[in-house]
């Protein structure tokens, strides 16, 4: 990777944002022969993926813990040409009630909760007994409360929703509390997919990795707006915030921001699992501990608390009926720019994982380069 001054000249691509949109759509094209230059206004690359070693040498996640899954085999093998990886399963107990127990809601959960011995299927025949059946699932309450009832919806999504988005679960699409799925077996993994693992050096390793080749440039520090018309490019794409794009001109898009509070102690472990959910107690959503993660060993250990926010860095796109249409609006003018693609969680507004985030990139090449697409 370099920064070369000198050679800001006849760029094919113009990259704004060094996170997994931009670094995959990077490394694709200089593979198939086209000049690159990336850009990333924050001082590294990664993105909101970037990893670095705090100051007592434990590998930490500044943005918040993120845990690598996907079903997607191309993604996995896409992503495999540069990294190894370590197998990890993420595991997350809730505090309630005094007790920390597996979410998501499993077999032993509500057995540990109650005080229950049930077994899988008459676990089915409880939900099916206190969920409140609803016409047509549109909200993320609607999705809780039509499975598992309205106790374990209060005491497990309600607090929890609304200290991370500052909105009802009422108030929010029904896609955000689906993201974590309720069980009547004993799984306690957060995830299922068939992919689950991280990148053994870490991220910034491998977007490192991803970037390396002769034909990309990167320049950190830099917002596009510095530069681009200075230097000659054939076309962006965008991976920042779409609504920034276009000068805010219908109005903010509504992304919640998190602030992070890192910590190390003086002990070898501090959470039985790799991250601990607090929906009822506290400002904070959750605290995760990054050995468990990454699997490394050292005497000390970090960890992280998650401040949900509404100002600071945009991080989350905020799913429910008004935003859709908003990013309707700006979607539609980004099809109208000839030289501009957007891609990424911020661009398209889209609350994306990883692997979702690659999957779209490697579709976006495909279809900026189709010859090429063709061959690799
Ligand atoms: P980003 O990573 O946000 O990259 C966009 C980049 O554009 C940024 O680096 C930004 O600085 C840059 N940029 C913006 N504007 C400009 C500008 N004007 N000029 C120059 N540069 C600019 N996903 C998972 O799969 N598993 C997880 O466990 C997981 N955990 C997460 C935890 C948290 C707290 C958060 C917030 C997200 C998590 N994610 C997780 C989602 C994951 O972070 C995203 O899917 C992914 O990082 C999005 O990549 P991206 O390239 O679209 O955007
Ligand atoms: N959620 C909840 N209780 C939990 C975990 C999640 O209510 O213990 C809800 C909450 O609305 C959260 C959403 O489910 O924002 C998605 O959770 P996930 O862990 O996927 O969030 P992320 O890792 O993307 O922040």
């Amino acid at each position: 990777m370099e920064t070369t001054p000198n050679a800001f000249s006849g760029y094919d691509y113009l990259i704004v944002g060094a996170g997994f949109a931009g670094a995959v759509l990077a490394e694709r094209l200089a593979n198939v022969g086209r000049r690159v230059l990336i850009v990333d206004k924050r001082p590294h690359i990664g993105g909101n993926a970037y990893d670095r070693y705090d100051d007592a040498g434990i590998l930490i996640h500044p943005y918040g813990p993120h845990i690598f899954h996907t079903n997607s085999a191309a993604v996995f093998d896409y992503l495999s040409q540069f990294t190894q990886w370590r197998p990890y399963q993420h595991r997350v107990l809730a505090s309630v009630d005094g007790q920390l127990l597996p979410m998501p809601i499993n077999l032993d959960t509500v057995n540990s909760l109650y005080g229950l011995s049930l077994n899988a299927s008459e676990l089915e025949a409880y939900f099916a007994s206190v969920a409140e059946p609803v016409e047509q699932v549109r909200t993320s309450e609607d999705v809780v409360v039509s499975k598992v009832g309205r106790d374990l919806y209060n005491k497990f999504f309600k607090g929890y929703t609304r200290k991370q988005w500052a909105l009802d679960p009422s108030e929010l699409d029904a896609s955000v509390t689906a993201r974590v799925p309720t069980r009547a077996n004993r799984d306690s993994r957060y995830f299922t997919d068939s992919y689950q693992a991280m990148p053994l050096h870490g991220y910034t390793r491998m977007f490192e990795n991803m970037l390396a080749h002769p034909n990309i440039s990167v320049m950190l520090n830099t917002d596009y707006r510095s530069i681009q018309e200075f230097l000659p490019w054939r076309h962006m794409i965008y991976t920042g915030p779409v609504d920034a794009f276009f000068d805010f001109k219908y109005g903010k898009l509504p992304y919640r921001s998190l602030r992070f509070e890192h910590m190390t102690l003086p002990q070898e472990q501090a959470l039985p699992t790799g991250t601990v959910n607090h929906p009822n107690d506290y400002a904070y959503t959750r605290v995760s501990e990054f050995k468990h993660i990454t699997g490394q060993q050292h005497p000390q250990t970090s960890v992280v608390y998650e401040y949900p926010q509404a100002e600071g860095d945009p991080y989350y796109p905020v799913p429910r009926p008004e935003n859709a249409e908003l990013a309707a609006r700006y979607a539609a003018d980004a099809e109208t720019e000839p030289n501009v693609t957007f891609v990424g969680r911020l661009a398209t507004y889209r609350y994306y994982n990883m692997d979702q985030v690659v999957a779209q990139a490697l579709k976006v090449f495909r279809d900026l380069e189709p010859e090429a697409g063709e061959q690799g």
